[in-house]
């Protein structure tokens, strides 16, 4: 998460800000010229309701609702981009990793957190192997109970969209701010995002500029728990199986959204080194 009290400042006074409630979490779009903003909430509305998890009646949870090892149709740009999250899941290491969930929903990282039994994290830890996604040119089966989760990379995916659509429509210069991730295009003299601290998240660790691309952060204080005397954080070391501990921030400035959105939670997981 970043701080989002700067997001007008770099913008010119004539540029029209709007937010959203969109993907569980507030969206601001600024850009020169408003058509170009609703066509950008447009773009983040079908994108959710095709790829969010959330939604029963999306494209990702049919699919992950599929009968094991049966062929399904999927569409291209579901196709795609799940292709691109096995891609840095290669590059990574295994560190990022789009089918984690079973463990998110085992460790209930997205709520107030449970320890699963050792026996149930074996039985986990297999459901997530990446070669239980197996992609055709149409289709998609799933392989032993797997899950797709697209909260590592699903909002990067949809700014990089958005940018694009509100570009097409006409902007010149738009600023997408997306819980905390941002999005930037054409801000000339650069559009300026305060990194949150991880100890104290209302103040800023550092400042940074960004003309065209994106920034995003992942940091373990965003959401932590406390459960069984450990301090845990909704990020999954997947070559463990476990939630890691709060601790730092990893911040990635990438031309791509999608990519700055996966590496920094990739980053997270792998630690300074
Ligand atoms: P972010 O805030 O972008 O770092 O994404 C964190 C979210 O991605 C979590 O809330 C989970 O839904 C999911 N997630 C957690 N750990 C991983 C991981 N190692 N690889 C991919 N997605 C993850
Ligand atoms: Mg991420």
């Amino acid at each position: 998460m970043t701080l989002a009290l700067l997001l007008t400042a770099a913008l010119a006074s004539a540029d029209e800000t709007r937010a959203r409630y969109l993907m569980g979490t507030t969206c601001t779009i600024t850009a020169s010229h408003d058509q170009s903003i609703e066509r950008a909430f447009s773009e983040i509305d079908r994108i959710e309701r095709r790829i969010s998890s959330w939604k029963p009646e999306s494209e990702l949870s049919r699919v992950n609702r599929a009968p094991v090892g049966e062929p399904q149709a999927v569409s291209p740009e579901l196709s795609e981009l799940l292709r691109e999250t096995v891609r840095w899941h290669r590059e990574t290491g295994g560190a990022f990793n789009p089918l984690l969930g079973p463990l998110v929903h085992a460790w209930r990282v997205r709520e107030e957190g449970a320890i699963p039994i050792p026996e149930a994290l074996v039985e986990l830890r297999k459901r997530i192997a990446i070669e239980n996604l197996v992609l055709g040119d149409s289709t998609l089966s799933r392989m032993g109970e797997a899950q797709i989760e697209e909260g590592g990379f699903g909002k990067g995916y949809a700014i990089d969209r958005a940018v694009d659509v509100a570009r097409a429509a006409g902007a010149k210069r738009v600023v997408i701010d997306f819980g905390g991730q941002i999005g930037a295009y054409g801000i000339e003299r650069g559009f300026e995002v305060g990194i949150a601290h991880p100890e104290s998240r209302e103040r800023a660790a550092l400042m940074l500029r960004i003309r065209d691309g994106s920034i995003s952060t992942s940091s373990g204080s965003e959401r932590r728990f406390r459960i069984g005397g450990r301090e845990l954080s909704h990020i999954i070391d997947p070559r463990t199986g476990e939630p890691l501990p709060p601790s730092g921030s990893a911040t990635v400035i990438h031309p791509s959204a999608l990519v700055a959105d996966i590496l920094s939670t990739a980053l997270y997981v792998l630690g300074p080194r």
